[in-house]
């Protein structure tokens, strides 16, 4: 095993929409040197450069359901053969559904690599819904906000960037129950799939950020550098 190979850190972050995958995927990212892959946030460039497949995708984003599997394997199948993956990669929002976990799998084992952890973050549903209609995105630099618990400093302007902060388009209440459910039924089923296979770890996120990143810190173990 080479060395790169030795420190590489693969990681799948779980759990239904508004449970913060995001928010620590970021600084996991950061922390451990590994690239954050968001098939949302893939998506939604997509969406605002207006491309063909961006058109495609939004019916279903709006609608609060989920874009294909052909659509988003092709996408993972792409981001994963980037050299920046070497060293290992947190993937937030993906995979979704048993399909996507399989065609993961596979293409997981043409590149010889292998998961670490699936980490897992549960929150009751009534906390979702209000974090979620709560939140507020940078559109420029991807920074997440919650009006209620983490708002920026300036009313309406992201710290980071400067640039205006906006509500998702599928923040609004509605699409959001219609996105928990779809959770439930397509994407849960993937806590057993990653059980049984020895790869799940389960971190609780009521008790507030610090402490989710404490448990998850846990998990990973020291920082590589
Ligand atoms: P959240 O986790 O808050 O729902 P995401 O940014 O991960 O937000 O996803 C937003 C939307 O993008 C989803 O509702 C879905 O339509 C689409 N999407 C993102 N990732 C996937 C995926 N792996 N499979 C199918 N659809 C996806
Ligand atoms: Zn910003």
């Amino acid at each position: 095993m080479s060395e790169s190979e030795a420190k590489a850190l693969r990681i799948i972050l779980l759990g239904p929409p508004g449970c913060g995958k995001g928010t620590h995927s970021a600084w996991i990212s950061e922390d451990y040197g590994i690239p954050q892959i968001s098939t949302g946030d893939i998506l939604r460039e997509a969406v605002a450069e207006g491309s063909d497949l961006g058109k495609d995708a939004q019916r279903y984003m709006d609608a609060g359901k989920l874009v294909p599997d052909e659509i988003i394997l092709g996408l993972a199948r792409e981001r994963l053969a980037q050299p920046d993956v070497a060293r290992g990669f947190i993937l937030d929002g993906f995979p979704r559904t048993i399909p996507q976990a399989d065609g993961l799998a596979e293409i997981l084992e043409k590149l010889e690599q292998r998961l670490d952890h699936v980490i897992e973050i549960t929150l009751d549903r009534e906390e979702l819904i209000r974090r979620i209609t709560s939140r507020r995105v940078c559109p420029n630099c991807k920074a997440v906000y919650n009006l209620s618990f983490k708002p920026p400093e300036r009313e309406g302007i992201c710290d980071r960037c400067g640039a205006r902060i906006v509500q998702r388009e599928d923040d609004t209440r509605e699409t959001v129950l219609q996105r928990l459910e779809v959770y439930e039924r397509q994407t849960a089923p993937l806590i057993d799939y990653y059980r049984e296979r020895g790869l799940l770890r389960v971190v609780r996120a009521d008790e507030g950020y610090d402490a989710t990143r404490a448990q998850i810190e846990g998990y990973l173990g020291g920082k590589t550098e």
